[in-house]
């Protein structure tokens, strides 16, 4: 008993010291080397890499140009989950910084590669299966959301992904908007099973009823300090094969003289809308290019049935198009609509807001982002505000299934994000621009009660504590992590 305080004292000291000294000192650098030394000679030099083209490729694999600049000591590629259980084990012996990267699109500055530290990479775990007796897909965490959708469309179903196909299973963790939400939940909701590879490097399995549950419960929502997902089981959703054509709608595309019609039409179908099969995204972009702004407005919708029904999407139909695209769609094609957008290379920041009320107040969401647009038109490539309507069928779907640590209040809200793009030359993010975007959230803050969106958010912006679970968020961290190792050695959302 004796030996085992001093243990956790001196594992308490350590962790303190390496608190103190951020990535890039002496060191944080000599036990990324040490780590890397060890890993070397236990996994060997084809799954361990601190050089050569591998190493390069992986290093600058990210797609935020931000996070595509640091120089991980080394590179650990797992094939399997124990694997990742030595690369851990290593890690928390020597005390090591650490980063875990999967679809490789977190917008946030250092929160899926590191500098001097081991970064542990999936790019070689990217299995997705079917199993028809107990209907559920099972999903490496190196796959991307086309892959894994393409993988499964042979039997009928689909995994409740990402809208995007080249982003990645990272999208789970923090709870994950889907062309399938309005019926299923957030993605995260549909998990049965996840196997966790904890600070230490113990393996566990964690579901809805056994001992590891409430850890299951923050991995819905709660990001990347939990653990190291290693497998997902989710829930399959039948979706039809390619040949079922089982959904209707697609994009449609409108002027800048429509943006008032568009918002008052999002704002309602945002308040009405809680029909299941409906779902839909509004994304206003404004494209620049030489001091000017080229507005770029659509509606994304669709019904998993053989039209858009007039009572839901009339206002949008309604609206005088540019350009419409809409028709039967198999799911494989709902979810290949907004193509890969393979878009690396551009430094990239994202914001998120949550909003719930009339017409005015998206509006005015609307004028505040137009105004910071035209403001800072010569830094950017391009910025977006969308909203994602979150129904209340999507929070019953997912408290169905035993909720998430989100805990989304019902009432019909939108998920707003905001995304901006820099111009290529800029490399980071200038603080005048910085204070405009820190003006922006305060002027399009979240609704009363409302979570933010971890997926979405600015690493700055505090997430965990707009969930109402927070001090239970807290007390499941503790448990799981009793040192604070990752808080000390990762980067992620604050205030755990
Ligand atoms: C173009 C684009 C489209 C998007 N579309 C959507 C969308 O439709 N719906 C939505 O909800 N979000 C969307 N997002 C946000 C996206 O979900 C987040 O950026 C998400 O974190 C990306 O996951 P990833 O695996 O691609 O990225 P990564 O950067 O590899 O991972 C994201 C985070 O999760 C951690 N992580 C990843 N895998 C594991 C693991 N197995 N164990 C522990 N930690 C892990 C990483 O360390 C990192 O902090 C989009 C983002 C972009 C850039």
């Amino acid at each position: 008993m004796r030996l085992y305080i001093l243990l956790v004292h001196a594992v308490l000291v350590a962790q303190s010291i390496a608190a103190l000294f951020p990535p890039g000192n002496e060191t944080t650098h000599s036990a990324a080397v040490q780590a890397c030394q060890q890993l070397d000679h236990t996994l060997g030099p084809s799954l361990v890499q601190s050089s050569g083209a591998e190493y390069e490729a992986a290093a600058t694999n990210a797609w935020n140009l931000l996070n595509a600049e640091f120089a991980p000591t080394c590179i650990v590629f797992p094939q399997i989950s124990q694997h990742v259980q030595t690369a851990m084990k290593a890690i928390y012996d020597t005390g090591s910084h650490y980063a875990v990267q999967a679809g490789s699109h977190s917008a946030m500055k250092g929160w899926n590669t590191v500098q001097d530290g081991v970064l542990i990479m999936f790019s070689q775990m990217k299995n997705a299966s079917y199993d028809p007796v107990t209907d559920s897909i099972t999903l490496e965490p190196g796959i991307h959301w086309q892959e894994a959708v393409t993988a499964v469309e042979p039997f009928g179903v689909a995994p409740v992904g990402g809208r995007v196909g080249d982003v990645g299973t990272g999208l789970l963790l923090g709870g994950g908007l889907s062309w399938l939400s309005p019926s299923q939940g957030y993605a995260a909701d549909t998990f049965k099973e996840l196997d966790v590879v904890l600070v230490t490097g113990e393996m566990v399995t964690a579901t809805v009823t056994n001992e590891y549950s409430d850890l299951f419960r923050a991995l819905k929502g709660g990001g990347n300090r939990f653990g190291i997902v290693t497998r997902y089981k989710v829930s399959a959703v039948h979706t039809g094969t390619n040949d079922d054509k089982s959904f209707f709608g697609g994009t449609i595309t409108y002027n800048s003289s429509s943006a008032e019609a568009l918002l008052k039409a999002t704002a309602r179908y945002v308040h009405e809308t809680n029909d299941p099969k409906a779902v839909s995204l509004v994304t206003f972009t404004n494209a620049m290019a030489d001091g000017q702004i080229f507005p770029v407005y659509m509606a994304l919708l669709f019904y998993n049935g053989p039209e858009l029904p007039t009572a839901i999407f009339g206002d949008f139909l309604s609206i005088p198009a540019v350009s419409s695209q809409l028709g039967p769609l198999s799911y494989l094609e709902v979810a290949g609509t907004l193509g890969l957008e393979n878009d690396r290379g551009y430094v990239q920041h994202f914001g998120a807001s949550a909003l719930v009320g009339d017409e005015a107040l998206f509006l005015d969401a609307f004028n505040h982002w137009s105004n910071f647009s035209a403001t800072f038109v010569d830094s950017f490539n391009q910025t977006t505000l969308a909203f994602t309507p979150i129904p209340d069928s999507q929070i019953h779907a997912g408290r169905d299934r035993g909720g998430n640590i989100i805990s989304a209040p019902r009432g019909q809200f939108a998920a707003v994000q905001l995304l901006q793009q820099l111009r290529i030359g800029l490399q980071d993010l200038p603080r005048v621009l910085q204070n405009g975007i820190d003006l922006l959230f305060e002027q399009i803050p979240p609704s009363p009660g409302l979570p933010l969106y971890l997926n979405e958010c600015d690493a700055g912006q505090k997430v965990f504590q707009s969930y109402s679970d927070f001090e239970l968020l807290k007390m499941i961290y503790a448990k799981y992590d009793p040192t604070g190792f990752n808080v000390a050695h990762t980067q992620g959302p604050i205030g755990l």
